[in-house]
């Protein structure tokens, strides 16, 4: 396990330093964004992912936005105002930890809105990241999947350490009550919002550096493929003298 895990964080530090090159390049260019969306259950790991994949990158260009219970003026207005709102501009990456996801997901289980309406949000969901993908914003979005255990361990972990217990809310434990509920409003969700052009990539994140690696891998990729390149040099300035 010892080799196991060093040899992954190896890996990540090289995958790291090559999705740096690539966001280079991505700033440069300016003329594309990507949106990385991050979604999973309470202690699933979604903080420590950030910390640990976005820290190699220039924070100019990334946009981190963690989404909370809604207030103020994002209750006054639609769902969909406040994440639009914090879309990545061109050459940016954009990185949501939690996401417009959780207004399909927490009305659902906790039955805040009748069915009608937050099944008709799978709908505008899938037609927001459309507008993105037209209009040159790359979607990608995660699902770490914690297991009942793990999690049931970490939460534990939390309330028992004076360092972490910060984190500890107590809806972690109400909506682990209702686990089976959000497994089903995951599964479905999944489902019907998996596109090709917004895919769904399901993380297996009960081992940190597991999760952490089979993530910047993909990451990687998804940079690999938009092949952001720099901007030609402007031909007329070429041999020009600067005094
Ligand atoms: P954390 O990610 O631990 O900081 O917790 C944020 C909390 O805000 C979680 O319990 C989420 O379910 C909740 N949350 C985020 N977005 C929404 C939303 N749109 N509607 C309801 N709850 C939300
Ligand atoms: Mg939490």
């Amino acid at each position: 396990m010892g080799l196991e895990k060093d040899a992954a964080k190896a890996e990540l530090s090289a995958v790291l330093s090559r999705i740096a090159f690539y966001q280079h390049r991505l700033m440069a260019e300016a003329s594309r964004s990507l949106l990385i969306v991050i979604q999973g259950r309470d202690a699933s790991g979604k903080d420590g992912l950030v910390r640990h994949v976005m820290s190699g990158l220039n924070p100019a260009g990334v946009r981190v936005t963690s989404f909370k219970v809604p207030s103020g003026s994002e209750v006054e207005h639609d769902y969909l105002w406040r994440c639009h709102a914090a879309t990545p501009a061109r050459g940016e990456i954009g990185v949501w930890n939690r996401s417009h996801y959780e207004d399909i997901l927490v009305p659902r289980v906790k039955e805040l809105v009748d069915e009608e309406t937050w099944r008709r949000r799978y709908n505008h969901i899938r037609d927001f990241e459309r507008l993105l993908v037209d209009e040159g914003t790359r979607v990608a979005k995660f699902y770490l999947h914690v297991s009942h255990e793990v999690q049931r361990q970490r939460l534990q972990k939390r309330v028992d350490n004076p360092e972490s217990g910060w984190k500890h809310n107590p809806s972690d434990l109400s909506d682990r009550a209702i686990w089976p509920r959000y497994e089903k409003a995951y599964e479905e969700l999944l489902e019907e919002t998996s596109r090709p052009h917004a895919p769904w990539y399901i993380i297996p994140a009960d081992v940190k550096w597991g999760r952490d690696l089979v993530f910047a891998k993909i990451f990687l990729g998804i940079l690999e493929d938009m092949e952001p390149q720099l901007p030609k040099p402007d031909e007329s300035l070429r041999g020009i003298t600067v005094t």
